[in-house]
């Protein structure tokens, strides 16, 4: 299988190569050249464990791993996870299920790709003899689980920047208790923006960026798409043969990698009815969804600080087959986009995808009545896909983060404070963290002496 970029401006790639590079040389995103139809697989699936299925799927797109390190890298990646079923699907009424996402080692969906990804660099660090350096910057849940996925690799170091006093206690102690000499947690005395623009400047040295294999942490990897498409395959293969044909899935969304990854599997053949895409007050997506036109705005701080984004980065892979996978259109669209900041469609397609927006005080009493109800928890992000819920439809909503990771929402909606093993034996732990200033040069200086 080779991959292509959506501008279309690069020469087609295998997926090693298409997990190396990130983002392609012309700023577009990688995507596979075709899409297999694995309908006819779907039977003799259904009774496969997770790291099973998750390497028959695999097996399609990483053509150029051998079959024995793919197997061995999946089987690395998910027995981190505390489940047995590793994303176990929970009825919890007539027609609602719950895919619990959060038995990784940060508590949040991102460790099932990011789990992944790492295990894919520390074996191409061990294939070409080379050593990589990861750079990101992170205002929680990537960074943790970004630093999870390398911990201890060799021929890797992890480089995370976080506003110093501005991430929740609990992330913070996620990136600063590993105790693994290749992670480096730089708290800088800035803001979460400042942080960015650090990132940015850095990798603008060309020569610093060479010098150091310097690699970013990003959110639009390939691999970590179609490592998210694998629970939405689980998730279906387990339902009950009448609530097949009729299931939605519910998915609180950010920058649109966790939806897309459904939609993608949709596209491959599993009859899947449609998608809610949920999102807090920052309701770019929602309003895509209602009005047809993509327009980004403000960023406001909510309750589910994970969703807190206006531009939905994944969104131009939709867009490529939105536009009948033509890059051409894809690269104007996008141009419009950076100049206007936004795109209006002719047509939509309305009947697979539907949106919600919840408000913080939404949040809240979400919390409570799901909490009242069915005696279950739901974290913030997971609490927004629960409104408005559609009663044609079997929901399966994915809960994207453990509800440990945020007590105080949890407390203030249902006067209970939920914990978690993983968390509570961080919190005896020495805080291990670098606070540096908000400078590039002080940042490249760090990096220059820990770099591997
Ligand atoms: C990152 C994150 C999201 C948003 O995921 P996207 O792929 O950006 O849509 C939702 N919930 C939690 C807990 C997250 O960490």
């Amino acid at each position: 299988m080779r991959f292509i970029s959506t501008r279309g401006q690069v020469d087609p790639v295998s997926f090693t190569e298409a997990v190396a590079i990130g983002l392609a040389p012309d700023g577009g995103l990688f995507l596979p050249e075709s899409l297999p139809d694995i309908s006819p697989r779907l039977a003799a699936w259904k009774n496969l464990s997770y790291a099973e299925l998750c390497r028959e799927f695999l097996a399609l797109y990483a053509t150029d791993v051998p079959t024995d390190v793919l197997e061995r890298l999946i089987h690395r990646s998910y027995a981190t996870f505390t489940h047995p079923d590793i994303a176990p699907l929970r009825k919890i009424d007539d027609r609602l299920y719950v895919l619990e996402l959060f038995h990784g080692p940060t508590l949040a969906f991102k460790d099932f790709a990011l789990q992944l990804l790492g295990n894919l660099y520390g074996w191409q660090c061990e294939q070409n003899g080379r050593s990589i350096n990861v750079l990101g910057a992170t205002s929680g849940d990537t960074g943790a689980a970004a630093i999870h996925g390398l911990l201890g690799k060799p021929r890797t170091a992890i480089f995370i920047l976080y506003p110093d006093g501005r991430v929740s206690p609990l992330q913070e102690r996620q990136m600063t208790c590993t105790g693994a000499a290749n992670v480096h947690a730089i708290a800088i005395d800035g803001s979460f923006d400042d942080a960015q623009h650090l990132l940015k400047d850095i990798f603008a040295n060309k020569t610093f960026a060479a010098q150091h294999q310097l690699s970013a942490v990003n959110s639009i990897n390939i691999a970590r798409v179609l490592a998210q498409s694998v629970y939405y395959l689980y998730a279906w293969l387990r339902l009950p043969e009448s609530d097949r044909l009729n299931v939605e899935f519910v998915v609180p969304t950010g920058n649109f990698g966790n939806v897309f990854a459904g939609w993608l599997l949709q596209q491959m053949g599993v009859p899947i009815m449609g998608f809610k895409v949920a999102t807090n007050r920052n309701d770019i997506l929602h309003r895509l969804f209602t009005t047809a036109e993509y327009r980004s705005g403000p960023v406001h701080p909510s309750l589910a600080p994970s969703m807190d984004i206006q531009v939905a980065s994944n969104f131009e892979r939709f867009l490529y087959y939105a536009l009948d996978e033509n890059p051409t259109r894809v690269c104007a669209v996008m141009a419009q986009i950076k100049t206007t900041g936004a795109y209006r469609f002719d047509l939509l397609n309305k009947a697979v995808f539907s949106s919600s927006s919840a408000t913080d005080e939404e949040i809240t009493n979400i919390i409570r009545r799901v909490h009242e109800r069915y005696r279950y928890i739901v974290d913030p992000h997971t609490a927004c896909a629960f409104k408005d819920l559609n009663p044609q439809r079997v929901s399966i909503v994915l809960a994207t983060a453990h509800p440990a990771k945020f007590p105080d929402a949890i407390q203030a909606a249902t006067g209970q404070v939920p914990t978690a093993p993983a968390l509570e034996e961080l919190k005896s732990r020495p805080i291990i963290k670098h606070r540096l200033p908000a400078e590039a040069a002080a940042i490249k200086e760090f990096i220059t002496k820990r770099a591997v």
